[in-house]
């Protein structure tokens, strides 16, 4: 009987699931110690005015530097995170260490930055969203980073604003009175309601790199310009993401889109090699 049991387990597992299973539970185990062992790093992608070419801001993505040596991809392990209950710490951790770094630009850029702002947009998982306390717990790291509630934007997935709760909606309310700005992230690939968009208060839209990306010929018929007219139509920003030809840049442009991100304009840096980027972009505008 045992033994039966046993053959069959080897038939449901085969070799590929076995190890997959084995990998997972040992990303779970070591995901949980890389914050003790700052595993972590944020890379920062620059966000350009597409009318000036000045950097206006920075997004800050995570990546695990896993101790065998791989740099591992937030899409790997950020739902990991999210399942475990993870994510709330390492959501803190990643707000901290972004803020800290455009403290550190702030006092670095003081004489430039003067008559303009750099802010830094956040991702933010929408299981942190439902922390009756985030509000607070962000007010508090922008007050121990020294920097103005300005400097800081909050990206949050459209499908996230579906199936708000009551209690998630006064977050949002509570983040805006703190004049924490919202974006949306990945505008157009989730099924947010025209109205709930209207009645919540975004100040950004970011349109998802896919419609970009099918920016060519018929542009004024596109999604963009759709999506960009109806962002300035509730008076919102646009961003354009995954901007990857000049081609692309100048349509944009040419559509009125305020800002664009991309690897046409900048892959995501590392803190070092993006204040390089701040003082080679501030060149032109001395
Ligand atoms: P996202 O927030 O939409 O971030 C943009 C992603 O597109 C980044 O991938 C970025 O590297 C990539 N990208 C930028 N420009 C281009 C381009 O021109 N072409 C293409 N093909 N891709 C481009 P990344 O860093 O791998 O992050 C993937 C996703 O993981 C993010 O999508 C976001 O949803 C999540 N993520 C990243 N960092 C964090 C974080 O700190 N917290 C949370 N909760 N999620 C994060
Ligand atoms: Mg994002
Ligand atoms: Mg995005
Ligand atoms: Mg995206």
């Amino acid at each position: 009987q045992a033994k039966h049991k046993g053959r069959g387990r080897y038939d449901i597992f085969n070799p590929l699931t076995r190890e997959a299973a084995i990998t997972r539970l040992e990303m779970e185990n070591d995901l949980r110690k890389a914050i003790e062992r700052e595993e972590f790093c944020m890379y920062y992608q620059p966000i350009y005015s597409l009318q000036t070419d000045r950097i206006c801001g920075f997004e800050s993505l995570v990546r695990w530097n896993h101790y065998s040596g791989k740099l591992i991809s937030p899409i790997h392990f950020i739902p990991i995170a999210e399942e475990i209950g993870l994510i709330n710490a390492l959501g803190l951790w990643i707000l901290k260490q972004s803020l800290h770094q455009m403290k550190i630009w702030h006092q670095q850029f003081s004489d430039r930055l003067s008559d303009r702002s750099l802010w830094m947009n956040v991702n933010i998982s929408p299981i942190q969203l439902k922390q009756i306390d985030f509000a607070q717990n962000v007010q508090k790291a922008l007050e121990e980073s020294g920097l103005p509630s300005n400097c800081l934007k909050l990206e949050i997935t459209e499908s996230c604003l579906l199936d708000f709760a009551d209690s998630e909606i006064s977050v949002l309310e509570q983040l805006k009175n703190l004049d924490i700005k919202l974006c949306i992230d990945d505008f157009g690939t989730g099924y947010s309601s025209l109205s709930r968009l209207h009645e919540l208060p975004i100040h950004t839209l970011k349109i998802d790199r896919s419609f970009v990306q099918k920016l060519a010929t018929s542009n004024k018929n596109s999604m963009v310009s759709t999506i960009i007219n109806l962002a300035h139509g509730l008076s919102m920003d646009v961003v354009a993401e995954g901007v990857e030809t000049e081609s692309q840049k100048q349509i944009l442009r040419s559509l009125n889109c305020n800002y664009g991100q991309g690897y046409f304009l900048s892959l995501p840096l590392d803190s070092k090699a993006a204040t390089s980027l701040i003082e080679y972009n501030d060149l032109h505008y001395r």
